[in-house]
């Protein structure tokens, strides 16, 4: 076993922040056990990334590219990465921690027969094993954990590792996988996809994210946050009762059971502050609170705290940023 390899997500030839952030901490556990990093890209007509991903740090790039794997889907994808990495057998494969990280990473985790660690926020060699730090009882305690049997498969959480800087002098070797796809007949196909809200920034690669709950007293009780998040080049979270109110979709949802984020600062809006949404919050430098009731148990958790109606506060804060020139819009 030798290396470490990294999974680049790709959609529609985009790579988010955290399959970089991936290769940032492949570059230094390889640098630790004295092996070379490979970067894997799959997809369609992608291939031009190959050059990014060595500036930003891998050693080769394997490059599989065929019609059905254009668009992420679980099948065809593992049916050519999990040979790739029973035959390579590198010491680790890393994938960042998103919807299709997460999916994937565990459909390798049973096709290798190995462990899946999610949720990754720190990565180490020790003794000539890789040791990774994860979250665990909803964030309560913190588990050092290494994988007996490699290769060991780390989904790392967005934002909790710096983004390499790329170095466009670095030189490696761009390798083209054959793919053989043709007879497979995957039981899933992409029909479409949906656009999201022009401009929205996305809620685990935000460094600043402003979250309501059921304080905001309806649907049209998020505008005045999404006016804050705009002026603050934010991206909006949301509690579950809100979610299971209808008043917003689920992709907002922060906590146990919707998503974990990792931004410098969380505005929480209107949120009792439950455990269940707390638990996507462990990631959070920094809380503000605005909440009428100074008895929430947000407010344990919050660095600052506005105890007073957000109606009040939310709209007053979007026009001192105005006032102030510091708004993005
Ligand atoms: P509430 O608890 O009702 O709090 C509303 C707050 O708004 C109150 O503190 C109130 O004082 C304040 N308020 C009201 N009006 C104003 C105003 N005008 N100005 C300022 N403040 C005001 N929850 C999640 O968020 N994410 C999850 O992933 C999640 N997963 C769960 C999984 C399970 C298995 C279970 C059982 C629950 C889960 N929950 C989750 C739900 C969680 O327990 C709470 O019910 C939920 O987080 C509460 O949401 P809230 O803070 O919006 O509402």
């Amino acid at each position: 076993m030798s290396g470490i390899w990294v999974w680049l997500e790709q959609f529609q030839g985009q790579v988010p922040s955290v399959s970089w952030e991936a290769l940032g901490v492949a570059r230094r556990l390889a640098e630790a056990m004295a092996g070379p990093v490979t970067a894997v890209l799959l997809g369609h007509g992608v291939a031009a990334r190959a050059e990014e991903a060595i500036a930003m740090g891998a050693d080769m790039v394997r490059v599989a590219e065929h019609p059905d794997l254009a668009d992420f889907r679980l099948e065809p994808y593992l049916a050519v990465l999990a040979p790739m990495v029973a035959e390579a057998q590198p010491q680790a494969v890393l994938l960042g921690g998103t919807a299709r990280g997460r999916e994937l990473v565990g459909g390798l985790a049973a096709e290798l027969g190995t462990a899946a660690l999610m949720d990754v926020i720190e990565v180490s060699v020790e003794d000539g094993r890789i040791m990774a730090v994860r979250p665990i009882y909803e964030g309560k305690l913190f588990a050092r954990v290494t994988v007996e049997r490699g290769p060991a498969l780390l989904a790392i959480r967005g934002r909790a590792f710096p983004k390499p800087e790329p170095d466009p002098s670095r030189r490696g070797e761009v390798i083209a996988v054959p793919v053989d796809l043709e007879a497979s007949g995957f039981p899933t196909e992409v029909l479409e996809w949906i656009p999201e809200a022009a401009g929205e920034i996305p809620l685990n690669e935000a460094r600043i994210v402003v979250g309501g709950g059921r304080g905001v007293g309806g649907p049209e009780g998020f505008e005045p946050l999404r006016e804050l998040a705009r002026a603050l080049g934010a991206a909006l979270g949301a509690t579950r009762a809100v979610v299971d109110a209808g008043w917003i979709p689920y992709k907002y949802q922060v906590g146990q059971t919707g998503k974990t984020i990792s931004p410098d600062l969380y505005i929480a809006c209107g949120i009792s502050g439950a455990i269940q949404h707390l638990s996507g919050l462990r990631g959070v430098k920094v809380i503000v609170a605005i909440n009428k009731d100074p008895e929430a148990p947000i407010f344990k958790v919050a660095r600052y705290g506005v105890v007073d109606d957000l109606f009040k506060i939310v709209p007053a804060l979007t026009a001192e940023l105005r006032r102030r020139g510091l708004a993005k819009v």
